[in-house]
């Protein structure tokens, strides 16, 4: 497609969905574009359950977003900024320190943990994965326990007692993924001390709710063969340093607990005068962009999705499908050509559960074992791949200057 229009287009988020914008619509020299992220990286949320492993260390789930962006023609600058708030009816975008004007706009801003006020102690004591900082901290403490109870060594060393809440895709991957590790760290190294308690606890009926039997029974039986203990219809009430009170009475004793019980829209999207839906994320039309105005649109995490009435659950592969679409429709607005109806289904999942084992389902396919896990990793892989050539690519072109 070729433009003779110069337009400015901002892009807020370099998660998986703003970067995805960022390629595409960097192809046509008249856009200049500009990518706000309050992080200096782009992270691979995808890949958490490595950092845990040891497997990877950060450098290698995220991606530095100023030599990404150096990597394309000169059109492209990326901005390490918060955005603060938007002026829709003027075309302007705040952040800490600046104010930027554009013809159109990109909302990707993705989710986050969502700390649920009315649990006391939650905030506190309980840690999340959904940013890298927290991811590290909970990699790092997670790390330490181990370490601790090799130091008491001896048969008689206490139980190290982890509670993961919430049992969706993010918590089982992660109860699984500790299990595994700690066996094997445990194991290989020929500690004597290597009892671990981890406990899931799971407000629905069934872990994995909305997901496919093939996928909840797999899950289910892999979880329960790495001795990890499932509660389910429950939910935590209350958590002190070394308790977690669940809501039918009962006192689990805790080192320490990942909570992955749920996700909230970002602080930004709860300042917008925009329509959403009962749970504050952006409601959206066919063509992706948020209703009163055209030359906006959200993707990924922060907006909700819906084809043929039926809710699609916001994944990374989502996310990458509503940039294509919103970046096709951006490139039809600028040429005055109608825009495209989105079409997005999810193309599948894949769930880690543990070293060399996952379980997936990939378009109508079930799959299960070392080829899904290794599925899973070549997936990862080429896409790290994608966004590593072009930081080099930026990388070069900075130190040359
Ligand atoms: C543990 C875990 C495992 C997962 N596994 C999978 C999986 O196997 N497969 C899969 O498809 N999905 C998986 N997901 C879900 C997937 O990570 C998300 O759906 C995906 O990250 C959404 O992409 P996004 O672009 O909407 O947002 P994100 O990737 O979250 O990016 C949002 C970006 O916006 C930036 N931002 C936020 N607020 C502001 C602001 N005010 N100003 C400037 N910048 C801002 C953030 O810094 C961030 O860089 C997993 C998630 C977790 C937590």
């Amino acid at each position: 497609m070729h433009s003779n229009n110069y337009k400015k287009i901002i892009i807020i988020g370099g998660g998986y969905g703003g970067l995805k914008v960022v390629a595409n619509l960097a192809k046509y020299q008249n856009n200049q574009i500009i990518l706000i992220d309050k992080n200096a990286y782009h992270f691979m949320q995808t890949d958490v359950y490595e950092l845990i492993a040891n497997e990877k260390d950060f450098a290698k789930v995220s991606v530095d977003l100023f030599t990404y962006c150096s990597g394309f023609n000169t059109n492209v600058s990326f901005y390490k900024q918060e955005v603060t708030n938007i002026d829709f009816e003027n075309k302007k975008v705040s952040t800490d320190t600046n104010r930027f004007s554009y013809d159109y706009l990109v909302i990707a801003v993705g989710a986050r943990t969502k700390f649920v006020p009315s649990i006391d102690g939650l905030q506190e004591y309980a840690h999340g994965v959904k940013a890298l900082h927290r991811a590290m901290y909970f990699k790092q403490k997670f790390e330490m326990s181990l370490f601790k109870k090799v130091e008491e060594s001896g048969a008689t060393c206490k139980p190290l007692n982890i509670v993961v809440a919430g049992a969706g895709l993010s918590g089982v991957e992660i109860a699984a993924q500790m299990a595994s590790f700690a066996k094997e760290f445990y194991c290989s190294n020929h500690f004597l001390c290597r009892k671990l308690n981890i406990v899931l606890v799971n407000s629905s009926q069934k872990i994995l709710k909305g997901m496919d039997a093939f996928l909840v029974e797999k899950s289910q039986k892999r979880l329960l063969d790495l001795e990890i203990v499932i509660k389910c219809n429950v939910r935590v009430a209350s958590l002190t340093e070394e308790h977690v009170t669940l809501n039918n009475g009962e006192i689990i004793p805790m080192d320490f607990m990942v909570f992955a019980g749920g996700i909230e829209p970002n602080g930004l999207i709860y300042k917008l005068d925009l329509q959403k839906n009962e749970r504050g994320f952006l409601d959206i039309n066919e063509f992706l962009q948020v209703n009163k105005y055209k030359d906006v649109f959200a993707i990924g995490d922060c907006a909700t999705l819906y084809n043929n009435e039926q809710l699609i659950a916001p994944t990374a592969d989502v996310a990458e499908q509503m940039a294509d679409v919103c970046s096709e429709n951006i490139m039809r607005l600028i040429l005055k050509q109608e825009m495209k109806k989105h079409n997005i289904r999810s193309r599948g999942i894949l769930i880690a559960l543990g070293h060399g084992y996952a379980v997936g389902k990939v378009f109508k396919f079930y799959i299960s074992g070392y080829i899904a896990y290794f599925m899973k990793k070549f997936i990862e892989k080429v896409y790290f791949i994608k966004l590593d050539r072009h930081s080099k690519k930026g990388c070069k072109k900075i130190f040359k200057q």
